[in-house]
């Protein structure tokens, strides 16, 4: 039996996980202690056990870490954004509409951005590509001739010859200029050509946003015009005639805006700008914002980098309250506004389930350290120590000596004066001792400097079936938090803390920061798994980047996908509406230049060999021929069942 004396409830789960906080009305832990999706916040009855959906997962036979999207957030993410400007537009009685855009470098998923069209269309929502790749993606995925198709990014004469199809197309494709000899050659590839282009001028921007992608903004950021070329940009396009293609003023300050004073000053200084230019004579249609709208990962509403201080509403509210207020001193008539959210659009419709596949324990084997003739005095001294510990002695001092004695035999080892079991009788004790110091001051309020990382020492590493590098390379990269829970059994009590780590052979393979109890730390509780048990850990808010940004380290490569959508009629069903497999072995060898058939070719020769040697078996030839033949076709990461 697994009685807990501790009491606990659900409620002590939420404060410990955090799971409403980061979840975004989307994610909740349920009575029964597993993790809750509701991918529908106007529909909050519809509430999915990601139990069942692991079951579901098992039952289909797709072997884990697997990606799950919920197509349901997507949608409801989409509109969102645009209800919320199209409201705040009406109450502000704001002239100008919004014609928002996903920029798909977030996630180019083509699952992904369409359903991100689809769930767009009655809005006119467009997407933004900064890259040929991108814009090749762009022009054949979005019809809708009312939608902008945003073009940032570096080009080249090729990449604005396809801007301009897609002006023959009928779309609404905005080129930005980037750089201004980009400017020289979209004037002269459209008179070559004689199409009509839409010109955006991206301004590099003073006002400076936070967190970790500030260098976007400033005079050393990588994109935008400056003041001078701006105005040059406009003069140029006067004298060419083309004065009436300039529709469009861009800026983008940063991703993950933690500070939304960062976003009223660059939406004041963008619609000085534009109205300068409106003054000047140059009619632009458009203000495009830029995307920095954030995430809350860590779940405390505040400036930290992992989270934000705002909400979308103050955020939609900011940006069109700021534009209306300079737009009507200036008297000057309101422009249509632009936002290019990714990271806002996709971050929660995603997470990854991984499996927890073992446990690496400080203290994990025993040696038993009864007392035998001859012993080294390091040896007696340690077992003095332990058999000698009572609460009354100072703790500190009981974890300098052992800490002390275990080091002297470490050098003495080294030294041949103790013997390898000596050493590891040693090292018994000593893990021995430093538990019962952590038993000892479990409940008291404060624990001495000296000892605040024994919890630390103490606790397990839990090895998880997926890759950091592949999975969260944010993670990895930057130090981008990103929740992780167990998505069962919270209804329990975690008896131990844990950090994670991953099946590469990097030690950089590891995560070591999570939110508990609103504070950030180096180990989470979690309960202590019983042996053989099975537990499933859901990393969340992998939609944006995570999903598209992984590399191959180790050869891990891409997850197996399920496709999630619930049905309106059973709150608590839900089916999965495609399963997209990862990466096989073949598939990643291939990439890094092999030939998966001839490297089974080269195998099956020296198989054959050591038949015909008498090694093998002809029977056993052919089967571990066909072994290595099924484990190429494989999946990359463990096979757990
Ligand atoms: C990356 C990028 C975005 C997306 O930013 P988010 O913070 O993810 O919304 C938007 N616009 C430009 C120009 C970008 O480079």
């Amino acid at each position: 039996m697994t009685e807990n004396k501790v009491e606990w409830s659900i409620d002590d789960a939420e404060r410990t996980y955090g799971v409403s906080s980061w979840g975004g009305g989307y994610f909740s832990i349920g009575e029964n202690g597993n993790v809750k999706v509701s991918p529908d916040p106007k529909n909050p009855n519809v509430r999915i056990d990601f139990k069942s959906v692991i079951d579901e997962i098992s039952q289909e036979g797709i072997q884990f870490p697997v990606v799950v999207r919920f197509h349901d957030i997507l949608r409801s993410q989409v509109i969102g954004i645009n209800e919320a400007f199209n409201q705040v537009i009406a109450d502000a009685g704001y002239q100008g509409q919004y014609n928002g855009v996903y920029p798909i470098k977030v996630n180019q998923m083509r699952e992904v951005v369409e359903e991100i069209v689809d769930a767009g269309a009655p809005y006119n929502y467009g997407l933004e590509a900064g890259s040929k790749s991108e814009l090749l993606a762009v022009l054949a995925l979005n019809t809708n001739l009312d939608s902008l198709t945003i073009l940032n990014g570096y080009k080249d004469e090729e990449f604005i010859r396809l801007s301009l199809l897609g002006r023959k197309l009928g779309r609404k494709v905005v080129v930005v200029i980037e750089k201004y000899s980009e400017l020289l050659m979209l004037v002269k590839v459209s008179k070559e050509l004689n199409i009509e282009p839409i010109i955006g001028l991206r301004s590099k921007m003073t006002a400076l946003g936070r967190g970790k992608w500030q260098g976007s903004s400033g005079d050393r950021a990588k994109f935008g015009l400056t003041v001078p070329e701006i105005i040059n940009s406009a003069r140029f396009l006067e004298q060419e005639g083309m004065a009436h293609t300039l529709k469009l003023l861009h800026f983008h300050i940063g991703s993950q805006l933690p500070d939304i004073r960062a976003i009223k000053d660059a939406v004041n200084e963008g619609a000085r700008i534009y109205s300068e230019l409106h003054k000047m004579g140059f009619a632009l249609e458009y203000v495009d914002v830029g995307g920095g709208l954030g995430i809350d990962y860590d779940g405390s509403k505040s400036t930290n980098d992992s989270s934000r201080n705002y909400s979308l509403a103050e955020y939609v509210a900011d940006v069109v309250y700021g534009m209306k207020e300079v737009c009507d001193l200036e008297g000057v008539p309101h422009p249509n506004l632009v936002t290019e959210s990714g990271r806002a659009i996709t971050a929660h419709h995603s997470c990854v389930i991984t499996e927890i596949v073992g446990e690496i324990k400080a203290d994990g084997a025993r040696l038993d350290t009864t007392e035998v003739e001859n012993e080294h005095v390091l040896l007696k001294n340690m077992r003095e120590l332990y058999l000698s510990l009572d609460g009354a002695r100072n703790l500190q001092e009981i974890y300098n000596d052992a800490s002390e004695w275990k080091e002297q035999a470490v050098s003495a080892f080294k030294l041949r004066v103790i013997s390898l079991e000596e050493l590891g009788k040693i090292e018994t004790i000593y893990w021995q001792i430093l538990r019962w110091v952590q038993v000892q001051y479990r409940d008291v309020e404060f624990v001495p400097e000296g000892l605040q990382h024994l919890d630390f020492s103490l606790s397990s590493q839990y090895l998880c079936n997926f890759s950091i590098f592949q999975s969260a390379a944010d993670t990895w990269a930057i130090d981008q938090l990103l929740p992780v829970v167990p998505l069962t059994g919270m209804d329990k009590a975690p008896d131990i803390n844990c950090s994670l780590v991953d099946i590469t052979c990097d030690s950089d393979g590891k995560i070591d920061q999570f939110i508990v109890d609103r504070n950030l730390q180096n180990i989470m509780p979690i309960r202590q798994l019983e042996k053989n048990e099975k537990a499933h850990l859901g990393l969340f808010l992998t939609g944006a980047y995570q999903d598209v940004m992984g590399d191959m380290h180790n050869l891990f490569g891409r997850l197996n996908e399920v496709h999630i959508f619930s049905f309106d009629d059973d709150p608590e069903d839900f089916y999965i509406e495609e399963v997209v497999k990862g990466s096989s072995v073949e598939n990643v060898l291939s990439i890094m230049q092999y030939h998966p058939s001839a490297m089974a070719m080269d195998v099956k020769r020296q198989i054959d060999k050591q038949v015909a040697n008498g090694q093998i078996p002809p029977r056993e030839g052919v089967k571990w021929t066909d072994f290595y033949e099924n484990c190429l076709e494989g999946y990359t990461y463990l096979k757990t069942s």
